[in-house]
């Protein structure tokens, strides 16, 4: 497995590529969403991809290929996907912040539907549409309160969060809708967060959307979807033996503990789990130095280029791909002047000195798409490897 990443990074004459760059396999995104693709639609299932997670124009064309949806969370979102020729059909729009701009954008282009997540938010959503005249298809995005079990940043689905309309505002959501010419109420929505690595958050949610899909009599208020979410898990500390998620286990999931009509059409919007280990990070070390009992490994790459282990504690595997030899324990740091950038604490590497490149596995998702301005750094360059062809855009 190991000798995947080794094969790889030899493919690559690293001298003549400037670092840090992401590094994209896009035969491990083609593997990746295909097997996706196929899990889903064994129930019928649809997949909207989550465009935050990675927006690249490489990775954004080699996803449509797959006759996916789209998840958007911003009017930029939503343009962009139409730009890359996803139809506007496919298109959901989600967010707790959504602007009239925004939604104006979302009716003009007749998207799937806007995924509410408030009261005002559809009383103004009734109100752009009424002076668009042009109905608006809303599904509501419900906080099930149901505890995804991943870091507490990148829970969505708790009471705390800020995310969906609470089950106590359920009701009077549904009357709204039902009591409102330009709204078309279509379904409910559900995200409880991301990085989510064992089943039995789903379960629970999928026991609670059965019990509130009941409870509100959903379907007669015109409920026909039923959009689960997202935020399957990758495995970040062992990248090279599982390089697919389990979508088998997770679609199946789905459909034996769903409890809803047939003719209820289930979507998912997944991110990370689609693009999260087809990406790395290449980076330079710049220096190396002895601290007081400490060494330090200083990279090109910093904060700026993930953002993930500052943000929420990430753990991300390194190789360092420019020698095999010795062990030692390092610190591995960025340039920025922080002293959150680090990227990861006391990790073992083989004896790394200034010149060698290491590699930051699992950077597909939430990497490139988060880069900062931050120092005035400039956003590095990708490079694709598709069918042992090189390329960069
Ligand atoms: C970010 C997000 C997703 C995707 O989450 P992943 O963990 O990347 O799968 C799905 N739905 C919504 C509403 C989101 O905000």
């Amino acid at each position: 497995m190991k000798s995947y990443f080794f094969n790889l990074s030899q493919m690559l004459d690293f001298t003549s590529i400037k670092t840090p760059f992401y590094l994209y396999d896009l035969d491990l995104l083609e593997e990746t969403v295909s097997l996706a693709s196929k899990e889903s639609s064994k129930y019928g299932f649809f997949i909207h991809y989550a465009v935050k997670a990675n927006y690249n124009p490489v990775i954004f064309r080699n996803i449509k290929k797959f006759d996916l949806g789209v998840d958007c969370v911003s009017g930029n979102e939503v343009r962009k996907s139409l730009e890359h020729g996803f139809p506007s059909n496919g298109i959901v729009f989600a967010g707790v912040g959504k602007t009239n701009e925004e939604i104006v954008l979302a009716l003009e282009n007749d998207i799937f539907c806007l995924n509410c997540e408030s009261l005002e938010e559809l009383e103004v959503v009734a109100e752009v549409a009424e002076r668009m005249k042009k109905p608006a298809r809303v599904a509501l995005r419900v906080n099930p309160s149901v505890d995804a079990n991943t870091h507490r940043l990148i829970t969505t689905g708790m009471d705390e969060n800020k995310f969906g309309i609470s089950l106590h505002h359920l009701q009077n959501a549904l009357e709204y809708c039902k009591s409102s010419p330009n709204l078309e109420f279509i379904g409910l929505h559900f995200h409880i967060g991301s990085q989510i690595t064992s089943l039995e958050p789903y379960r629970n949610l999928c026991n609670k959307v059965n019990h509130i899909w009941k409870k509100f009599d959903i379907q007669n208020y015109g409920g026909r979807l039923l959009n689960m979410g997202g935020g399957l898990g990758i495995d970040y500390n062992d990248p090279e033996k599982n390089r697919i998620p389990d979508f088998k286990s997770f679609f199946a999931l789905f459909y034996n503990n769903l409890r809803v009509p047939p003719e209820v059409k289930v979507h998912f919007e997944l991110g990370r789990s689609l693009v999260g280990q087809c990406g790395r990070l290449v980076t330079k070390v710049l220096y190396t130095k002895q601290g007081e009992n400490k060494k330090f490994v200083i990279t090109d790459a910093g904060m700026t280029e993930l953002m993930r282990p500052v943000l929420y504690q990430a753990v991300h595997r390194i190789i360092n791909i420019s020698s095999q030899y010795g062990r030692e324990i390092y610190d591995v740091a960025g340039p920025i002047c922080e002293t959150s950038d680090i990227f990861a604490k006391d990790t073992v590497l083989p004896f790394t000195s200034r010149g060698h490149l290491l590699q930051i596995l699992s950077c597909g998702a939430y990497a490139e798409s988060m880069t900062l301005n931050f120092n005035l750094r400039q956003k590095p360059d990708s490079i694709y490897i598709s069918q042992g062809e090189i390329f960069s855009s």
